[in-house]
């Protein structure tokens, strides 16, 4: 059989709704699977790395990025830049690895323009009061920016209609397996198959 192109995967879903967690359980389980790390204006937060949680690069940078047509989708989230290296999404599917983004929901309205065969997913949490309490136990937002954060995660909630799956991350885990079983099936659909199909 002809070698496959690795799948696109879209993460959103509002800060603090557990993206991150989930997807590093998710990497724990898949070995075809890889992580498209994010160009950034925002500041690292304590215990981010350089190069793997993001590039944080300055507004100037990124602005260049962006005019050399480096992203895929780029777009703004409180205050501050974020865009998908093209590249890097491009070289690791052509080897046949799934590539998994980890973005906003106007980033996703872009890719999902671009690439028809994008599979999109929404993660939540329980409520929004979990999501309130998770942005606080996270100690990483001031109060200002977890109320600019809530008030955002209302308005994506809108937005979730616009996707294939919707994981609730209520325990990390199961919300793991779920995205893990949701890349499964994007595998087996019929435009994946058909190959076998053919006997003659
Ligand atoms: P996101 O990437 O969506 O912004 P994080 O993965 O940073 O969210 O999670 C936000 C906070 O919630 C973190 O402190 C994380 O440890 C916690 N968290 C994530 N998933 C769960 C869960 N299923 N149950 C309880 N806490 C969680
Ligand atoms: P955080 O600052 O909490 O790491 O991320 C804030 C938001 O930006 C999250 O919703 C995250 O999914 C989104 N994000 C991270 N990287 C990108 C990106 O490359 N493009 C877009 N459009 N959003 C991103």
């Amino acid at each position: 059989m002809p070698e496959k192109r690795g799948k696109l995967i879209v993460v959103s879903g509002p800060s603090g709704a557990g993206k991150s967690t989930v997807i590093q359980k998710l990497m724990e389980r898949r070995s075809d699977l890889c992580f498209s790390v994010s160009a950034t204006t925002r500041d690292p937060r304590e215990g981010e790395v350089q190069g793997k949680d993001y590039f944080f690069v300055s507004h100037e940078a990124f602005d260049e990025m962006v005019e050399r047509g480096e992203l895929l989708e780029h777009a703004t989230y409180v205050k501050n830049c974020y865009g998908t290296p093209r590249n890097y999404v491009e070289q690791r599917r052509a080897e046949g690895l799934h590539v998994l983004l980890d973005i906003e929901v106007q980033g996703a309205a872009q890719v999902r323009a671009k690439v028809s065969d994008a599979v999109t997913v929404f993660v939540i949490p329980p409520s929004l009061e979990v999501l309130r309490q998770r942005l606080h136990d996270r100690g990483t937002d001031s109060e200002l920016v977890i109320q600019e954060r809530l008030e955002r995660a209302r308005a994506e909630y809108v937005e979730a209609a616009f996707y294939d799956y919707i994981v609730v991350n209520d325990d990390a885990d199961a919300a793991a397996k779920e995205l893990d079983a949701i890349i499964t099936s994007a595998c087996c659909r019929f435009e994946d198959r058909k190959e076998y199909l053919k006997i003659h």
